[in-house]
């Protein structure tokens, strides 16, 4: 198996020493590879988007064509999982902070994103979450995101005041929260699960 990383900008190398974790775990033989450059994404049984600065990262994945991989490795029903930035550039409606950056998304997941929605009193805090299908998880939230809204395709995994904050719509997984940043590997381990039952 083979797991990319979009490897550009943001928590990178965290997201690629939890999932070769998560594969020693599971007893999976394979690969995990941070990628900056078109071709790797389109060899991948799954593709993994990093936090980090949104418009940043959009920019570079537009530029490279590895967005344009990463939508048809979408379609071929490969798992695809955004975390934080990574959530941000999956969905299909930004707010009125995408549109001012003019950010680029992917679209793949159909929900409505706010930007920074906790604001600037809580820039980063750590709460456990109840995540459907994984249980309690310790969530570390760093200038997150947040999902206001779902369209009717799209599984609601986790919630967090008035917000969603956990995602699975099919193949495409989405996390407000940085589950790379902590020592618990469940969420990428449901992760290569879906990698596992598509190959
Ligand atoms: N605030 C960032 C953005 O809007 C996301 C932060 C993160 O990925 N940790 O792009």
């Amino acid at each position: 198996m083979r797991i990319a990383v979009v490897g550009v900008q943001g928590a990178v190398e965290e997201h690629v020493l939890i999932t070769r974790k998560a594969m020693k775990k599971l007893g999976i033989d394979g690969e995990v590879v941070p990628t900056r450059k078109k071709g790797v994404v389109g060899k991948s049984d799954g593709v993994i988007i990093p936090g980090g600065e949104s418009t940043t990262i959009s920019r570079l994945i537009w530029k490279d064509s590895i967005a344009k991989e990463v939508i048809g490795k979408a379609e071929e029903g490969k798992p695809v999982m955004g975390t934080c930035a990574g959530l941000i550039l999956l969905s299909k409606h930004g707010d009125e902070q995408v549109e001012k950056t003019k950010t680029k998304l992917l679209g793949l997941l159909d929900v409505w994103i706010k930007r920074n929605a906790f604001g600037r009193q809580r820039e980063s805090f750590e709460v456990n979450l109840n995540v459907k299908n994984i249980g309690l998880f310790p969530a570390v939230f760093i200038r997150a995101p947040a999902i206001v809204k779902v369209g009717e395709n799209v599984e609601v995994l986790a919630k967090f005041e008035d917000y969603i904050v956990g995602v699975q719509q099919g193949n495409i997984l989405g996390f407000a929260f940085h589950p790379e940043l902590t020592n618990d590997t469940r969420i990428h381990e449901y992760f290569l699960k879906l990698a596992e039952s598509n190959r």
